[in-house]
């Protein structure tokens, strides 16, 4: 049984479906990351989990029991927020201590839980200070704390990391990781950063337009994106992505004109195609490389117009017949802007895509 299982839900605001027909299960203790773009339908689908809002359609279940009807409170779920909503007139020892008040825990109890939850998240010292004179970074493990308290099934996480900089936020991502490994307990986290989702999860739920693009582990997502859609969200920087005519069909085999290109045959699934129709390949900027592979590649020349070098490795912005395509080189190589570069792209790495989109072959 899963932990996590909603099923057929949807929510409409009026007229408008922020959610559409969303039907998943979260496994008992995974880290289950929802991403996807502004306005996708990610935090609306958390606050259905949490009970924060009603479901417009569907059930919303957590182990074997049905809590479509339940209001959050009854919910064995703790979320936490971006804006990490702390009391400010409150000490750190207040905050984490307030769900178990509520509950008119013994004072004994209460002491003993907020202590082990504080050394969990590393504000031992910090208990009598109140939240203005912590980091954005302290604050947010207050808030983790105040959840890890009450002993949730399910943690609830909206965007934790969004306020905090870039330095604290990777610190944060594998404090939260560790954290998760330590208490065991299923986490359903909300992101609209690629790169949380990629290193934090257990499983991904790929959100579009209030739908599930795709489910899968972070790499299974990177080699075998479902759709353009994943493909393109999933990756830094971004898949290049080339329109292309289907040309011909045999067997396995895809033969493509791509303009600016010529011909190319890919493998892939032929039953996605009529000849004549369109099609687009997906090239990672990682495959794109200098040297001739071994294996059979595509040769093509890009002019170099700008030259990002980030000592681990360099971003080539090139220009190929008449558009720009990203290449991610290792290392520092010496590439000279505005004149030709010769690259490969290895065929096996080239992803294919049908006129809708769906991904026919890699
Ligand atoms: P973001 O990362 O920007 O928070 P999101 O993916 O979490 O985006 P949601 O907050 O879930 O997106 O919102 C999804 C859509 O539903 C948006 O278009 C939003 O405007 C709409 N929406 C959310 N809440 C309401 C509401 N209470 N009334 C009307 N529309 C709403």
């Amino acid at each position: 049984m899963a932990e996590l299982q909603l099923q057929n839900v949807s929510k409409t605001y009026g007229t408008f479906e922020a959610v559409k027909d969303v039907s998943l299960a979260i496994e008992d203790g995974e880290f289950a990351v929802f991403v996807g773009p502004s306005g996708c339908g990610k935090s609306t689908l958390l606050r259905l989990i949490a009970g924060l809002d009603p479901v417009s359609a569907g059930t919303v279940a957590i182990g074997d029991k049905d809590m479509t009807a339940r209001q959050a409170g009854e919910r064995p779920v703790a979320m936490v927020f971006q804006s990490y909503a702390l009391y400010p007139h409150m000490s750190v020892f207040e905050n984490i201590a307030f769900p178990l008040q509520m509950e008119r825990r013994s004072k004994a109890d209460i002491r003993e839980q907020v202590a082990k939850a504080a050394a969990t998240v590393q504000l031992t010292t910090r208990l009598q200070d109140k939240p203005n004179k912590l980091s954005g970074g302290q604050r947010q493990r207050v808030a983790i704390a105040r959840a890890i308290v009450r002993k949730p099934e399910i943690f609830l996480m909206d965007e934790p990391l969004s306020n905090l900089d870039a330095a604290l936020r990777m610190e944060m991502r594998s404090e939260l990781t560790q954290l998760h490994k330590r208490l065991g307990s299923t986490m359903v986290y909300v992101t609209h950063d690629q790169l949380e989702a990629m290193t934090m999860a257990d499983r991904i739920v790929v959100l579009n337009a209030g739908k599930v693009e795709q489910v899968g582990k972070p790499m299974d997502l990177y080699h075998r994106p479902a759709n353009l859609f994943v493909a393109g969200f999933i990756g830094s920087p971004p898949m290049n992505f080339l329109a292309a005519k289907v040309t011909g069909l045999e067997g396995g085999t895809v033969l493509l004109e791509v303009p600016g290109v010529g011909q190319v045959a890919l493998p892939g699934d032929a039953s996605g195609f009529t000849v004549g129709g369109d099609a687009t390949i997906g090239i990672r900027p990682e495959a794109i490389a200098t040297a001739a592979p071994t294996e059979p590649a595509l040769s093509l020349s890009i002019t170099p117009r700008t030259v990002e070098r980030l000592g681990l490795h360099t971003i080539v912005y090139g220009e190929q017949g008449g558009r720009t395509l990203t290449a991610l080189f290792n290392g520092d190589p010496v590439i000279a802007a505005d004149a030709p570069l010769g690259v490969y792209v290895p065929l096996q790495q080239i992803h294919l895509f049908d006129a809708a989109g769906q991904a026919r072959g890699h």
